[in-house]
């Protein structure tokens, strides 16, 4: 058929005629190779005839087919299929590796200086070279490789040929693995297959040989690669194809945890790395135990022609034989551990020990920088997560306010929700800052001065305070200066926080302070005067009376303040603890009524409650302290006497009336009635406010710390429930509070 197209092209057939005919040829060749690769019969005949196939189509010196089949476990197995023919020129395994790393179909001219075979001197050779790396599924399945004598062999149709059955020749290998796989489960064995590596069939000579080559192309490869992970992986796979070794690993050794950290490994089928880690991490093993560990502390090669002679060294996976080991160390530090197993005892002696030595050493100076290079992505990694997740707006501006980076949190501590000029950098501080916050900008030349102080002064660290209104905001900048690794000036970092609420819970902090030393000294005051008079002169008896009542009554009042500040601190820090129990209203007011009595004797209580009465579920010294400070407020905000209710009742959608935004439930409804003073409209929001007291004459006159119905609610709603106030001027006022009725369980219980 190549000649065959030769005559198309020579013969002056018009082109499309052409493309015709060669893709025709191509369909049926297409169709041919789908026949011979699904035909069930063992893979390396399948290939063997596609290698035939194909030789109708593309002149081709020899074929290599290599397959890797993904086990099912972690771990690679690799299979040769090579075309049969009697070219001697061994195969080049770093060409092979080359087309691995970059994933791509290539063709090249290659030259062979005099290789030896079978202890042969070969003529030096030009040929070319067609490698393709079957992908599939962003996985590599193995490599297709074609040699010829002329570059012209491999031209675009032989190329597109070639890519045409790569898919097919992923889905072949991919089916074998799986049917592989199926047989180590029916009969567990480490390795899949023996590999059948070019370099095993050679004679000592072209072992060395090939070796030699080797160490210079590996060292070559490895010069190239900063990453960590493909220069691991392709140092395991030349050191398994050099010394036919069935599976190896590599790992790193973490001197500080004494382990080793496994980074690599192919080969091992179902063990030793059966067990599946949580995404990320690494299979880690204690360097007292293996050879591997022992070489990681000794920092020695050591070689193990039968491991189960060694009852101290535990082997990698069982049924393993030998076992080779070999340190990648930089000045006498051990970074790495590569192990070498296979389940033919004596499978490796002096010289695959002396040839994966000088392997290492080959490998030593390229992975300590990709490890460096490792640890500088990873510390760069972790400082880009810091910044991105820190909820402290960032920005590292250049030496001209330039913002060369900042973080999420940076737009939206300034409450913009892109930044400035809604671009992407670069942006400039303070110019487009302040104009795009110039709305809320109060006093915008603080912040022009700010950043002008930086310029003057750019080694020292500066602090400010921004104001922004609409909504109202407060600002702490922080301004850093910035050195690169040689100690100069780069630039800065501005670290923005909202302080908004600190600052509030300050200002709140600070008042309350004020008003309970207010509160405190007034009282204090008087008791000092009062016993201050005794002591200084002779009253009549009825004036020492008057003032020792007056002593007496502010002492009271302190003695309340100190009870209810205690109240509500312990409200705050949220230390009060409900105990709760079943219990019936009824007596726990009978019982509290008792304890009033002496203050009743100017009013008449009336006591209504539902009958029957559901029980509550609820922390009955609390609820005494609720309904005893609505009693007290009654009683005492009724100073003309008068009628008080206290009234019982079931929450009834239908009936009785509860705030929209109570929650849903079972719910007993609390009212005390008075007919007293009743609260002006514009102060039922506040009188729940700590040391808010409604300001009158009647008030002044009537004692009081502002501080009861603070604490009411919050045991109110500690219980779950809800307090609400209905009131007019002069005619009395309803305090209602609602308690959940206790469950049948809670009853039970
Ligand atoms: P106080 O110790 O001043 O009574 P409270 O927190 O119990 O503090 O009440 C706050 C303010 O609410 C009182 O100062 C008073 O002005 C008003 N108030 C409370 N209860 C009543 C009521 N039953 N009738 C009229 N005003 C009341």
């Amino acid at each position: 058929m190549p000649a065959e197209r030769a005559a198309h092209r020579n013969t002056e057939l018009p082109l499309v005629q052409t493309l015709f005919l060669e893709s025709t040829e191509m369909l049926a060749l297409l169709t041919e190779a789908t026949r011979l690769l699904h035909n069930g019969r063992p893979l390396a005949l399948r290939v063997q005839a596609l290698f035939t196939l194909l030789r109708n189509a593309i002149a081709y010196r020899d074929a290599r087919l290599t397959c890797w089949f993904q086990s099912a476990q972690p771990g690679t197995v690799r299979q040769q299929f090579c075309a049969p023919d009697d070219w001697p020129y061994p195969w080049d395994d770093a060409l092979m590796r080359q087309m691995a790393l970059n994933g791509q179909l290539t063709c090249r001219l290659c030259v062979l200086d005099a290789p030896q075979e079978n202890q042969v001197t070969l003529p030096a050779v030009q040929f070319a070279y067609l490698g393709a790396p079957i992908r599939w599924d962003g996985r590599l399945w193995g490599i297709l490789e074609l040699r010829a004598d002329d570059l012209a062999i491999f031209d675009g149709i032989a190329q597109e040929i070639v890519a045409a059955l790569l898919p097919q020749l992923a889905a072949v290998i991919a089916e074998e693995g799986v049917s592989q796989r199926q047989s180590e489960r029916d009969a567990p064995v480490p390795f899949a297959s023996a590999p059948t590596t070019a370099l095993a069939a050679r004679s000592s000579a072209a072992v060395a040989r090939h070796q030699k080559h080797l160490l210079t192309a590996l060292g070559h490869e490895l010069e190239e690669l900063l990453d960590l992970h493909k220069l691991l992986t392709l140092l395991l796979r030349w050191t398994l194809d050099a010394t036919g070794a069935e599976a190896g690993a590599i790992s790193l050794v973490d001197h500080e945890r004494m382990e080793l950290v496994v980074q690599v490994y192919e080969g091992y089928g179902v063990e030793p790395f059966a067990t599946d880690l949580p995404h990320g991490l690494r299979h880690r093993w204690n360097w007292e135990v293996g050879l591997a560990g022992r070489v990681a502390r000794s920092g020695r090669a050591l070689l193990l022609r039968d491991v189960t002679q060694n009852p101290d060294v535990r082997p990698t996976a069982s049924n393993l034989r030998a076992e080779l080991a070999a340190p990648i160390k930089v000045n006498g530090r051990v970074l790495a551990v590569l192990v070498l197993d296979s389940p033919r005892s004596a499978a490796f002696g002096n010289e695959e020990l002396a040839f994966v030595r000088a392997l290492c050493e080959r490998a030593a100076q390229p992975l300590r920088r990709a490890m460096t290079y490792q640890e500088v992505l990873e510390t760069s990694t972790q400082l880009n997560q810091v910044f991105a997740s820190l909820p402290i707006g960032l920005a590292l501006l250049d030496m001209t306010g330039r913002v060369l980076r900042f973080n999420p949190a940076w737009s939206t501590t300034w409450g913009m929700l892109s930044p400035p000029h809604d671009s992407d950098l670069p942006f400039h501080v303070p110019l487009d800052l302040v104009d795009a916050l110039l709305p809320r900008l109060p006093d915008p030349l603080r912040l022009t001065e700010f950043c002008a102080t930086d310029q003057r002064t750019p080694d020292a660290v500066q602090q400010t305070t921004v104001q922004l209104i609409n909504p109202l905001q407060e600002l702490q900048v922080l301004s850093v200066p910035t050195h690169d690794s040689l100690g100069q000036h780069t630039g800065r970092l501005w670290a923005v926080s909202d302080v908004t609420r600190e600052r509030e819970v300050d200002r709140l902090k600070n008042e309350f302070v004020s008003i309970v030393s207010h509160e405190l000294r007034t009282p204090l005051t008087s008791i000092l005067g009062y016993t201050e008079l005794l002591i200084a002169r002779d009253f009549a008896p009825s004036d020492q009376k008057q003032f020792i009542k007056t002593v007496y009554d502010q002492a009271t009042h302190l003695s309340q303040l100190v009870e209810d500040l205690l109240g509500v601190s312990r409200l705050d820090a949220g230390k009060v603890k409900l105990n709760r129990w079943v219990v019936a209203l009824r007596q726990l007011i009978a019982e509290l009524t008792n304890q009033l009595n002496a203050q009743l004797d100017r009013h008449r209580l009336l006591i209504r409650l539902a009958d029957p009465l559901a029980p509550v579920y609820v922390d009955r010294d609390k609820v005494k302290q609720i309904l005893f400070n609505l009693l007290t407020n009654a009683i005492k905000y009724s100073p003309n006497g008068g009628e008080i209710e206290l009234v019982v009742q079931e929450a009834d959608p239908t009936r009785v009336w509860l705030p929209p935004d109570h929650p849903p439930g079972h719910w007993l409804l609390v009212s005390v009635r008075d007919q007293g003073i009743g609260i002006a409209p514009e102060d039922l929001p506040r009188i729940w406010e700590r040391f808010y007291r409604v300001d009158n004459t009647n008030t002044r006159r009537i004692g009081g710390t502002g501080l009861g119905l603070s604490i009411t609610r919050g045991l109110v709603e500690l219980h779950g429930g809800r307090i609400w106030v209905e009131s007019e001027m002069g005619k009395g006022s309803v305090f209602t509070f609602s308690l959940p009725v206790a469950t049948e369980v809670e009853r039970k219980g």
